[in-house]
């Protein structure tokens, strides 16, 4: 059975009555639905029903303030039609989903610690494994409410091979299920690709990768795209983390580290270590290493949200960067 959503001024689309959400419904619909997180923080996705009974499935999320809720607004991402319904939206082609997301189910195959609280997820899925570098899954750890967003640490593939790197966070209770709740042979559902902060390989210019903690991810994949994909262009990776123990990118990129250019800036390793690379915040070694090539780069960052913000301030705010070339998703 199937549900129709009308768009208020034009358009109509189809959503299955078991489709989790409006909105991955209307993005396995391929309609251009605003969104980024998919999991309830950053509220793209708002929309006014304007006809008809939605359930809505986290009332508090974040992504929605007081006078979005007295306004009447809702998520896509946490409503699901109970029937026919018209909505107001604007949707918009960047939405599009560049491959078409798909209900899955995974089987760990394996984990690999990567720090003392970041892992690689290795999961396999039946079907081929879709996705353009950068892009994330949503996932569904047992025992918690909701789906959780994981980006894709490797390329797209036929064997249905989905890694993740996944940061188990202080109190976190889906990241926390992956850990201790999912083991080797256990079964996940997985939904995606999702996310527009994927490599564009048409883009005539270099690469510039940046990621805090487990953002790393996303950077890994695209990393290996764009080495791939434009030998001929300038690679360069920024990675921000807390100390050298909690780096990553040289294990998870092998014999590929030399191909790129690599930075790592660490913001709390202790004034008496030998560390001799860069200290401070990541978004301060970008803006020392770049010189005079703002104008030739494309942007790509993924990671917690003080640190997008700091990247968008530098890059647009002070370096004036067309939005057109910055990339990212921020990990609510
Ligand atoms: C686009 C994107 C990509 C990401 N990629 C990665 C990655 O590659 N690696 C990584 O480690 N992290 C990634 N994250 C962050 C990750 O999705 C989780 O937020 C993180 O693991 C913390 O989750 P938690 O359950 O441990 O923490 P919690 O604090 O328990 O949960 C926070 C998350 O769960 C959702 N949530 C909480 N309560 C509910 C509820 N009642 N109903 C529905 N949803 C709820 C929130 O929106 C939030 O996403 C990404 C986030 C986004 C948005």
């Amino acid at each position: 059975m199937t549900h129709r959503i009308r768009l208020e001024g034009g358009g109509v689309f189809d959503v299955s009555a078991e489709e989790d959400t409006l909105l991955r419904g209307a993005l396995r619909a391929g309609v251009g639905f605003p969104h980024d997180c998919n999991v309830g923080g950053c509220g793209n996705c708002r929309f006014d029903l304007v006809d008809g009974e939605m359930e809505t499935l986290w009332p508090e999320a974040p992504g929605l303030s007081d006078r979005d809720r007295r306004r009447g607004k809702r998520l896509a991402c946490q409503s699901r039609p109970l029937g026919d319904c018209t909505i107001r939206v604007r949707p918009a082609d960047e939405y599009r989903p560049v491959a078409p997301p798909r209900r899955m189910t995974g089987v760990l195959r394996r984990r690999a610690a990567l720090t003392a609280d970041i892992a690689e997820f290795v999961f396999e899925t039946a079907e081929p494994a879709r996705f353009v570098a950068g892009q994330y899954a949503l996932l569904r750890p047992p025992g918690v409410e909701g789906v959780r967003a994981y980006s894709m640490s490797n390329l797209a593939n036929d064997a249905g091979e989905w890694r993740f790197v996944v940061r188990r966070t202080p109190q976190g209770r889906g990241s926390a299920a992956m850990f201790e709740d999912v083991r080797i042979g256990d079964t996940l559902a997985i939904d995606g690709p999702y996310g527009h902060a994927h490599f564009r390989e048409g883009a005539p210019r270099d690469v510039v990768l940046i990621a805090g903690g487990s953002g790393i991810g996303p950077i890994v994949s695209i990393a290996r795209a764009a080495i791939r994909a434009t030998p001929s262009r300038r690679v360069l990776v920024f990675e921000g983390a807390r100390t050298r123990a909690d780096l990553c990118f040289p294990t998870l990129m092998g014999e590929d580290l030399r191909r790129v250019g690599y930075t790592a800036a660490l913001s709390a390793e202790a004034a008496g270590s030998d560390w001799s690379g860069a200290r401070g915040f990541v978004h301060e070694a970008v803006e020392r290493a770049l010189g005079d090539r703002w104008e030739t780069s494309e942007f790509y960052f993924a990671g917690p949200p003080p640190m997008i913000e700091a990247l968008i301030d530098l890059l647009v705010m002070r370096r004036t960067v067309p939005t057109d070339r910055l990339h990212y998703d921020r990990f609510f």
